[in-house]
């Protein structure tokens, strides 16, 4: 007996070039792309740049880019080519062309010579009618139901008249399909407009092209955002005129705001590029956005994902309807669990070039070979994992690492300085230059005793050295840190600190 052929999955993302990757693309690019490669089927990237006039220059490229960046790679696409090409709608203004023949000559579609003003004219008559806008189909020729002659169309195409062509809804169907996501939905094709499917520049619109397109790039699921959900009869109805089987649809719920609100591109801190320039890593970015509308399942705590992870467990069957909320906290709670368990050397590759180009920029007193060897970052990442924020921090947040304090924390040095803990820490000082292990647990053991010697509790000095020697008044354990700067830049810092120090407090 022969086996049944499964169709291989083919997934598309479909950007208009109009600017920025949106944070909600980037969900909708990552679903396609894991559903694709959960059964190692196609993810394709089509170029949408139908509206010339909202075309960005080289956005396009862009995005492809960004898209890459966070790890999804198109298996088809202008960049990676592919045998379903060309993967740019302007590049294939023929293509919609022929297709818009035939479904003029089959009777589906029409001519339509009606000025933007008099479409306007119309909208608002209806408007006042409280009636639906919709076109008047002035211009239905006569032999789909209409009443103008041939002749006269004809004559107009003849002489150049600008003109669209319009797909002919027909009267009293509805429409039905069933989403992966939503269920069954149906529409009353009362509702539907003779919607335009080429436009007066020779382009396709939207509608058109999509449906030519997922249907020439053999697109098996089209998985995209709510707001489509509404253009849907047009679809279905274009592929009932093509005789064609349309793929199965799954849309997306709306990304919101904390306060419910829709998220739109105009409230900012939604290009997924400035979450990169910010420093959220492209494994938090994506593990973030697949969880706005997707959990593995009832009960499952689990949050972190890794991209493998995600493609073994996602599934269209486990995306919500309700609006996903973007709480970009969240995001920051996810880039801190992958800083706490990424690998040091990984750290060190993103770090090692910033702390490169930061001593580049300033002098310092430290040892640069020493600072920047494997050894010496791998202790500040172990040692600072837990307090920073991104990965970027390693360098910028732990600067004391790196550079002598130029200043000090004065509210700090006024809270912690006593009349005595000047000529205390001079001596402290002569102890460690003397003290042949300088690990912490010896450091520790040192200023312990020293301290009590002089009646003094520990507090008494770990403040103050930790100020002189960073700085500032908090961070990792003073132990730890004190072994990890080494004694020559602590008895140097401390030296330094002790001369500086009374004029911040005259
Ligand atoms: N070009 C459309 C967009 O900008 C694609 C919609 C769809 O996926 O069908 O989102």
């Amino acid at each position: 007996m022969q086996a049944k052929s499964v169709q291989r999955v083919r997934t598309r993302f479909a950007p208009s070039p109009t600017g920025y990757l949106h944070v909600g693309g980037l969900r909708t690019a990552l679903y396609n792309y894991l559903y694709a490669k959960r059964t190692s089927g196609d993810f394709v990237v089509r170029v949408e740049d139908t509206d010339q006039a909202r075309k960005v220059e080289g956005a396009d490229r862009r995005l492809l880019e960004v898209l890459e960046a966070t790890g999804i790679v198109p298996d088809e696409s202008m960049v990676n080519g592919g045998n379903f090409g060309p993967y740019v709608q302007s590049e294939r203004l023929g293509i919609y062309a022929r297709y818009c023949e035939q479904l003029l000559e089959q009777k589906n579609a029409y001519y339509c010579f009606s000025t933007s003003e008099e479409l306007e004219e119309n909208r608002k008559l209806q408007m006042k009618q409280g009636m639906q806008p919709k076109y008047n189909r002035k211009w239905l020729p006569e032999d789909m139901g209409g009443s103008v002659p041939l002749g006269e169309i004809r004559k107009k195409l003849d002489e150049g008249v600008p003109c669209v062509v319009r797909m002919r809804v027909p009267d009293y169907i509805s429409v039905m399909f069933d989403d992966i996501v939503r269920g069954p939905v149906e529409f009353d094709s009362s509702t539907i407009d003779d919607q335009v499917l080429m436009k007066s520049d020779g382009f396709p619109t939207y509608h058109f092209a999509s449906v030519v397109d997922d249907h020439l790039m053999e697109i098996t699921h089209v998985i995209r955002g709510e707001e489509w959900l509404s253009s849907m009869p047009k679809h279905l109805l274009l592929y009932e005129f093509f005789g064609w089987e349309p793929p199965r649809f799954a849309h997306l719920p709306l990304l919101l705001n904390p306060d419910r609100s829709k998220l739109s591109k105009r409230q900012g801190d939604v290009a997924v590029e400035d979450f990169l320039t910010r420093g959220y890593s492209p494994e938090a970015i994506m593990n973030f956005v697949a969880l706005l509308g997707w959990n593995e399942g009832e009960g499952s705590e689990k949050e972190i994902y890794s991209l493998r992870e995600l493609i073994e467990k996602f599934s269209l069957e486990r995306v919500g309807k309700a609006g996903a909320v973007f709480n970009i906290e969240k995001l920051g709670w996810i880039e801190k669990q992958y800083i706490k368990t990424r690998p040091a050397e990984q750290i060190m590759g993103e770090i090692k070039p910033l702390l490169e180009e930061e001593l580049r920029q300033r002098p310092t007193e430290m040892d640069a070979g020493r600072i920047t060897s494997a050894d010496y970052l791998g202790r500040v990442i172990e040692l600072m994992r837990e307090r920073v924020d991104f990965e970027n921090e390693f360098v910028t947040f732990c600067d004391y690492f790196y550079f002598d304090p130029q200043a000090y924390d004065e509210k700090a040095v006024l809270k912690r300085w006593a009349a005595d803990t000047n000529e205390l820490l001079g001596e402290f000082t002569g102890v460690l230059e003397g003290t042949g292990d300088f690990s912490a647990a010896n450091l520790e053991s040192t200023l312990k005793a020293f301290v009590e010697t002089k009646g003094k509790k520990p507090a008494f000095l770990i403040h103050p050295v930790r100020i002189l020697t960073s700085g500032v008044g908090f961070g990792p354990s003073l132990y730890d840190m004190l072994e990890v700067l080494g004694r020559d830049a602590v008895v140097r810092r401390l030296r330094n600190g002790i001369e500086r120090v009374p004029a911040l407090m005259s």
